[in-house]
């Protein structure tokens, strides 16, 4: 993919910012696991590097070490056992062990590439990585969501300059982590909606044209839905080339609106309730996708609201405090006081209903639309699929939107003054 073209588009943006991104070299292609050496040695990477996977990632790349010692890269590896869960711990163990190296090269996807990610940003080492599941939108991302006292807070870091993926490698990826990628890309029809509401009701800022990159890339995925459960090189590509895509959206935005709304933080809230309670929390996309089924019915179902009286909200804290973790108090607290609400008139959100609901019926597909798609692209729809109750998926519709300083449509669902049944799915 020409990057450059890319961020040539984004010149003299409407939006009146300047764009750009890290990402320097992303390479796709069948066969690339031979050509890891040649590519990074192009690109200019550093050849003393620290390079991390783990057992699942570095059997599935076999070749690799091959063709960076072609190249004449100095490395020392460290292979974890597979790696669930991406921990501030393990972060800090690479950060400290790479000290002597030039570059970080991750090799794997998902928890793998956020610890690498952390470590090389913080202990300022250059940073690749060999992506070998199109499993989640987080490649070209310059944050890690880390996983620290039970609580993942995402993290400032920065792009890796290299991802070179190859497709022989993403195709063969188990099809659930294929499907996961998919859930994740599909997340971003939320996320557009709830960047919408939020620049309607606060100002907050927004880019048109990143609206419609991230728009581009998540229509090219749902054009192949039906190619994801098969060994097919070219849709796996094709949803690596949206991943990224939708990665660099956020840099483009410098913040994590383009790829992002209520739906993630439904998952996250998920997320860290089952790992409190030491339960395997399932594959971030896989959540996702759930998660946008479960918000875009409820979004859906403000269309039967034409006109609006809005109020301010009355937060009662205590009461979202008590489906929290008493030792996330203080962050919870720090959330949501003072109230990010309190910056939207009711006036206004009241004159922006219908703008609001013009991105409803537009930017969102219908239920029916968006099973169907998931159905064909190998995605789990029912809730007992990702271990998850109907009780429980209720309290995070409902509580999740306190977790984040950020206004989305699902936050601010108490100030629209309707039926409180509306969370009822
Ligand atoms: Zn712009
Ligand atoms: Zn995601």
């Amino acid at each position: 993919m020409d990057l450059r073209a890319v961020i040539d588009s984004f010149q003299n943006c409407s939006c009146g910012r300047a764009h750009s991104f890290d990402l320097k070299v992303y390479e796709a292609d069948r066969g690339l696991v031979h050509r890891v050496g040649d590519i990074l040695s192009k690109s200019g990477f550093p050849k003393k590097i620290y390079v991390v996977s783990d057992e699942n990632a570095i059997h599935a790349s076999n070749g690799i070490l091959h063709a960076l010692d072609q190249c004449g890269f100095h490395y020392q590896t460290k292979i974890y056992p597979d790696m669930r869960y991406a921990y501030m711990s393990t972060a800090k163990e690479i950060m400290n062990a790479a000290a002597g190296f030039d570059g970080i090269l991750s090799i794997g996807t998902g928890s793998v590439n956020d610890v690498c990610r952390y470590a090389a940003a913080h202990a300022k080492k250059a940073f690749a990585i060999f992506a070998t599941a199109p499993s989640m939108d987080g490649f070209a991302s310059d944050s890690a969501p880390l996983i620290d006292n039970d609580f993942k807070i995402s993290y400032p870091c920065r792009q890796p300059s290299v991802v070179i993926a190859d497709t022989d490698i993403l195709a063969a990826a188990p099809v659930e982590l294929k499907a996961a990628g998919f859930g994740d890309i599909l997340g971003k029809y939320v996320g557009i909606v709830d960047w919408k509401v939020a620049n309607y009701t606060t100002g907050e800022y927004y880019c048109e044209k990143i609206v419609a990159l991230v728009k581009k890339a998540v229509a090219d995925v749902v054009a192949i839905a039906d190619k994801v459960t098969v060994h097919d090189p070219e849709a796996a590509k094709a949803i690596m080339d949206s991943l990224i895509l939708t990665g660099c959206a956020m840099q483009l935005a410098k913040c994590t609106r383009p790829a992002s709304g209520a739906e993630h933080v439904v998952s996250h809230f998920w997320e860290i309730h089952k790992l409190e309670k030491g339960i395997w929390p399932d594959f971030h996309g896989k959540k996702v996708g759930i998660a946008t089924l479960l918000v875009t019915k409820i979004y859906k179902k403000l269309l039967h609201y034409p006109s609006i009286e809005p109020h301010k909200e009355s937060l009662d804290l205590e009461d979202v405090l008590s489906h929290y973790s008493a030792k996330n108090r203080e962050e919870i607290i720090g959330y949501n006081v003072p109230n990010p609400t309190d910056a939207i008139d009711p006036a206004v959100l009241k004159d922006r209903w219908p703008d609001i609901l013009t991105s409803i019926r537009e930017d969102l597909p219908d239920e029916t639309a968006l099973l169907d798609i998931m159905h064909r692209a190998g995605c789990v729809t029912e809730l007992q699929d990702a271990n998850l109750t109907p009780e429980f998926a209720l309290e995070a519709l409902r509580y999740s939107p306190y977790m984040r300083r950020r206004i989305t449509l699902l936050r601010i669902l108490d100030m629209l003054g309707i039926d409180e049944n509306i969370l009822t799915i």
